[in-house]
């Protein structure tokens, strides 16, 4: 007879709580089912029949007494085991039904071949053979909202059998249904236990536990009266039409299904948590298209000036005032650096602040003393008029190129300034050309308010100086710069006989302005992970706030078999859900944004494909890290305290 025995119960024990608030809910319990029986459990409210019931399903565990299924003891089995249980042998129907109610009835009664990892089109294959074979054909898409207290009674039945449900444990399942109903539900488990399922019913109604064929009553957590009515009973079990593997992939798809769903449900907060996260990839996409617009617009400038320029100054590189004092950089110098190998030209400059005056206008500005080929090495034409040449700077001629913002402030429009004469510390120059417009510098300095004069002039007429602030060198092939610096330095040092200069090459420049605008895309880059940050906090919490409002959901999951990794995948899923969404909506903003900002600013922004993935990345890993929280919360929820929660 051992092996007749599904479920035994030995001396099994509950109580709640410890201390003064110890409840016995079941004390000293022993009861044997077998395969096919159908049993009824009476008793007055808070006699512990559901207690008794949540113990049977594997729901909970007793504290005292050993619990075997076929055999195996349950204390012995892992909670994943329990959950399997629940999964593939035990259907339960519940007095509210439990149901969910975004759910369509198919989809409800699917449920726990999820988690059995059956694929969608065979779970709502058979949900539906299952719900018309319980009559319910044509309301297979409603919602529970939309059914009877007997229909979606019927919906839950079906649902116990989703997996197989070889034993039906239902708790009062005719409690809330009219008597027509109630009777209708008490046919269903009829032919379910004429086709060889096992039912165990609680009920408190007599009439009700009439239909069983043995019947358990139970009084302050103790059976004190068991009838057996019928020996006759069918042993030939059902058969478990669903055995699917339990696949991960099955599972992770209906997460996110499941999840969007969810989202879908509650609109309002889905965006409102999705703005977070909008506003945080956003900014990162803006933030970091603006300053690579930035970085790009400095290095475009610095190499318009050419890139195959060196630049001579006086004194130390990097000590500010070293250069001051210095007077070695001379016209002397100039002569054996332009006999160098490798230097196309090499132009001196020296700039002092000059008062120049035309008819009744003072202007003060920067005059530049420079040589012949200032245009060339610069990268900076005439526009009107000519440069000075080799010749005027040779005899020290007292001729001036005005720049572009100069020539507008000295001269009428209707004036035109070549050929006229200004003056400079009284003594007259004469203006042969007018640059071309530059417009403003980095630094802010406008470069078209300067004049240049020929260096030799400004030395003997003009600054009384002779030596230069710098020295621009061209050189003839870009590859030449490192050989042509060195050959510059060691000429240098042995006409001055210590270095007392400096030399700076354009790619040093770009190197410079590189790391300067680096660090200045980094802080925009950090400003905006911080809000990306925010933006996670609060996805987490309004997940808590999801799991405490969720709490009967998880329960019914759980009872029909989804293990804690099962809901920790589907509120991980669902938090991802939230940032992947708001992650490709804050790259569509961000782009707009950057795009309509540097519209409005003329700033260059460009878009790269590295800063979208990372705010994309950022944002998934947003969601997986502060969804865990909540996920994990709803993973550890008990099973029984969930599904009392209303
Ligand atoms: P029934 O289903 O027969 O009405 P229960 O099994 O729900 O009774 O409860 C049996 C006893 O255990 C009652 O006294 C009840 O108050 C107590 N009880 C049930 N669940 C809990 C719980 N989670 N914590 C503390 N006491 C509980
Ligand atoms: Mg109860």
């Amino acid at each position: 007879m051992m092996s007749d025995a599904l479920l035994e119960l030995s001396n099994v024990g509950r109580v709640y709580g410890q201390g003064e608030n110890l409840v016995h809910a079941l004390t000293q319990i022993n009861l044997t089912v077998r395969s096919g029986e159908f049993i009824a459990i009476m008793g007055q409210s808070g006699s512990g029949k559901s207690t008794l019931m949540n113990l049977l399903g594997c729901l909970d565990r007793p504290s005292s007494g050993v619990y075997r299924i076929r055999g195996v003891d349950v204390g012995s089995m892992s909670a994943e085991q329990l959950a399997g249980l629940r999964r593939e042998t035990f259907g339960f129907v519940f007095q509210r039904y439990h149901l969910m109610a975004n759910l369509s009835a198919v989809d409800n009664v699917a449920i726990p071949a999820v988690y059995a990892g059956l694929s969608r089109e065979p779970r709502r294959t058979r949900a539906s053979e299952l719900l018309t074979r319980l009559g319910m054909s044509d309301r297979l898409l409603h919602r529970p909202g939309q059914l009877s207290g007997g229909q979606q009674q019927r919906v839950s039945i079906a649902r116990a059998l989703m997996n197989g449900g070889q034993i039906i444990l239902a708790d009062e399942p005719t409690g809330a249904l009219d008597s027509a109903s109630g009777r209708e539900v008490m046919q269903v488990l009829h032919e379910l236990h004429a086709d060889g399922h096992t039912i165990i019913l609680i009920t408190h109604d007599a009439n009700v536990a009439r239909h069983a064929q043995r019947i358990i009553e139970l009084a302050d957590g103790r059976i004190v009266n068991a009838t057996a009515t019928d020996p006759a009973i069918p042993v030939d079990a059902p058969t478990m039409p669903i055995r699917a593997r339990s696949g991960g992939a099955a599972v992770f798809s209906e997460s996110m299904l499941m999840a969007l769903r969810s989202l879908l449900h509650n609109r309002m907060r889905t965006a409102l948590t999705v703005l977070g996260i909008v506003i945080g990839v956003a900014s990162v996409v803006a933030m970091l298209a603006i300053g690579e617009g930035a970085k790009r617009q400095v290095i475009e400038r610095i190499e318009a000036m050419g890139t195959d320029l060196l630049s001579i100054k006086r004194g130390v590189a990097g000590v500010r005032g070293s250069g001051s004092g210095i007077g070695t950089l001379t016209p002397e110098d100039l002569g054996p650096i332009n006999a160098l190998a490798g230097v196309a030209i090499a132009v001196p400059e020296t700039d002092r602040p000059v008062l120049v005056r035309q008819s009744n206008r003072d202007l003060l500005l920067p005059a530049v003393g420079t040589a012949e080929l200032f245009p060339q090495v610069r990268n900076w034409p005439v526009k009107r008029g000519i440069f000075f040449s080799a010749e005027d700077v040779r005899r020290h001629a007292q001729v001036i190129v005005l720049g572009a913002s100069a020539a507008i402030q000295l001269y009428d429009p209707d004036v035109d300034p070549i050929g006229r004469f200004v003056m400079i510390n009284n003594a007259p120059f004469q203006v042969i050309g007018i640059m071309t417009p530059k417009g403003v510098s980095r630094g802010g300095t406008d470069l078209d308010y300067q004049a240049w004069i020929p260096y030799t002039t400004a030395a003997t007429r003009v600054f009384g100086q002779r030596h230069f602030r710098d020295i621009t060198v061209k050189v003839k092939d870009g590859a030449l710069l490192d050989p042509v610096e060195r050959s510059i330095r060691t000429l240098l040092i042995d006409r001055h006989r210590k270095e007392d200069f400096h030399i700076r090459n354009m790619s040093d420049l770009i190197d410079t302005a590189n790391q300067t605008q680096n660090t200045f895309t980094y802080l925009l880059a950090s400003i905006a992970i911080i809000s990306l940050l925010v933006g996670g906090i609060g996805v987490m919490n309004i997940m808590l706030v999801s799991v405490t409002e969720r709490t009967r959901e998880i329960g019914i999951r759980m009872a029909v078999g989804a293990r804690s990794k099962d809901v920790l995948a589907q509120f991980l899923a669902e938090a991802m859900a939230v940032c992947l969404l708001g992650g490709l909506v804050g790259i569509a903003l961000g782009v707009l944004g950057a795009w309509i900002a540097g519209r409005f600013t003329g700033w260059m922004t460009v878009f790269a494909i590295s800063p979208m993935l990372l705010a994309f990345g950022s944002a998934l890993l947003t969601g997986l890290v502060f969804g865990f929280l909540p996920a994990r919360k709803a993973a550890r929820l008990d099973p029984v305290e969930a599904l009392v929660r209303e």
